[in-house]
């Protein structure tokens, strides 16, 4: 159970298998390929942040957790179902909010990984992810536990749309991670406490041509465009160049990734950030204290740099210990 001393993290998301193909390049239109190795993993956005969460929040021995990590969302009556149950459990994330739904099946996410890069590309089918409507906002009444709230658009939009309005009355935090983008009415962005976004989604969320994010003045010009909608904090991820952070109140930079990497997978990178950062958010609006987000973004980005050299997605993020 929660204490009054540690934050209560809550992600509202998806969970997926992860079908991932291990390929010497992408296959052209018509050509078949044989995979150098091929694994099948835990994964969906939802369920990666909040392993992230988890993992990120203790050592391995699942002792001393930094905060209490809930996911909200469903799966179905299948043997991936019951496995994504236990990834959540044995990370240490409280799954019980997680419905097992019948004659419905688990979601799927088909993953193809170049060897060479370390790329992906990524078929989802959604499956179980889209029956999770607004009844699951009420659940257990876990809005009124919760001191952060962390989604993504793996489920449907107006489930998402109703949960930052429903978050925002009460004062919980949202932190939003747009992925896969899409298009969002600009009422989400008012008063939204974190936006995390890659390049792509920058560039469609803020309808502007992605080479305006290779200068730190565009990144500086999206960044105030989402300010001036809302957003308290912008956080752009920019792959192998790092992290950019532009807060309402002034603060900016561009913090380098790290150097020395060798990509073998770059699934979960995204979600690793967003997990680490968002134990750094939650635990100073707990404390009521000023939240670093330099020193979050500079953890969080050392933290994804770790998953990036490492196959798969849950399997990937690093425990708390691994990297502090
Ligand atoms: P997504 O996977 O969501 O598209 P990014 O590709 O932006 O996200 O990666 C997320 C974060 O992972 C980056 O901001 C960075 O911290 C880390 N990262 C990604 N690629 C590299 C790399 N080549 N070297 C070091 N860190 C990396």
């Amino acid at each position: 159970m929660a204490t009054p001393t540690i934050p209560h993290i809550t992600i509202l998301g998806s969970l997926n298998t992860d079908l991932v193909a291990y390929v010497p390049h992408h296959p052209l239109p018509g050509e078949t390929l044989t995979a150098t190795s091929f694994l099948t993993s835990p994964g969906g956005k939802g369920s990666n942040q909040a392993v992230a969460c988890a993992k990120l929040s203790r050592p391995r021995s699942l002792t001393s957790p930094s905060a209490h990590v809930s996911m909200v969302g469903a799966v179905g009556s299948d043997p991936n179902g019951t496995l994504l149950l236990t990834n959540l459990t044995s990370h240490g994330v409280d799954p019980s909010l997680v419905s097992t739904l019948p004659g419905t099946k688990t979601g799927i996410a088909m993953i193809v990984v170049e060897a060479e890069t370390g790329q992906n590309r990524i078929i989802i089918s959604g499956e179980a992810n889209h029956q999770v409507d607004e009844s699951f906002l009420t659940k257990g009444n876990w809005l009124e536990k919760t001191d952060m709230l962390i989604m993504q658009l793996e489920i449907p939009m107006g489930t998402v749309l109703k949960a930052v309005e429903e978050a925002k009355k009460r004062g919980v935090d949202v932190l939003l991670n747009p992925a896969p983008a899409k298009k969002l009415p600009g009422s989400v962005y008012e008063g939204l406490k974190h936006l995390v976004v890659n390049e792509t989604e920058a560039a469609i969320l803020g309808d502007v041509d992605e080479e305006e994010l290779d200068t730190l003045e565009g990144l500086e010009r999206v960044g105030e465009k989402f300010g001036g909608m809302g957003v308290e904090n912008f956080i752009a991820t920019l792959g192998g160049r790092g992290v950019y952070y532009l807060t309402k109140d002034g603060k900016k930079g561009l913090v380098e990734a790290e150097r020395g990497v060798k990509v073998v997978d770059t699934t979960g990178a995204g979600d690793t950030f967003v997990g680490r950062y968002a134990l750094d958010a939650a635990a100073a609006r707990k404390e009521g204290k000023e939240f670093d987000i330099e020193g979050a973004v500079k953890k969080a980005n050392k933290a994804a740099a770790v998953t990036v050299q490492r196959e798969g997605a849950a399997a990937s993020i690093p425990w708390r210990d691994e990297v502090e």
